[in-house]
């Protein structure tokens, strides 16, 4: 059993249910494609918004709820790149701190 965490802007959670990504995983599209065996979401997170530090108290609580979940592997969503190809870097930040910790950074979910 693979346990997947989902990582999305706060900013485009105002006009987002996160359905696309949702669906992507229960049907196994899209960046969840590629896992064969049985999957779950152990959790749907957020950045913690723009011009927070990646590496303060919050962060790091939410980051340890992860490990302490089993996460296998962090999803992010398109959502993160303020334009195409172009990651933001407070999420490129979390991402490496995420990796640090000995989980797995995928970029993508449904797109
Ligand atoms: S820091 Fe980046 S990912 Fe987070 S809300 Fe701002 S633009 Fe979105």
């Amino acid at each position: 059993m693979k346990n997947i965490a989902i990582l999305t802007c706060r900013k485009a959670a105002d006009v987002c249910t996160g359905a696309a990504c949702m669906k992507a995983f229960n049907e196994k599209t899209g960046s969840f494609s590629a896992y064969g065996e049985p999957a779950r979401l152990v959790a749907f997170m957020q950045c913690n918004g723009c011009g927070s530090d990646p590496t303060d108290e919050n962060m790091a609580k939410k980051i340890a709820r992860l490990e302490k979940d089993g996460a296998d592997c962090v999803h992010i969503g398109i959502c993160s790149e303020p334009s195409p190809g172009v990651e933001c870097e407070i999420i490129t930040q979390i991402a490496g701190i995420i990796e640090t910790r000995g989980i797995a950074v995928v970029r993508g979910t449904h797109a």
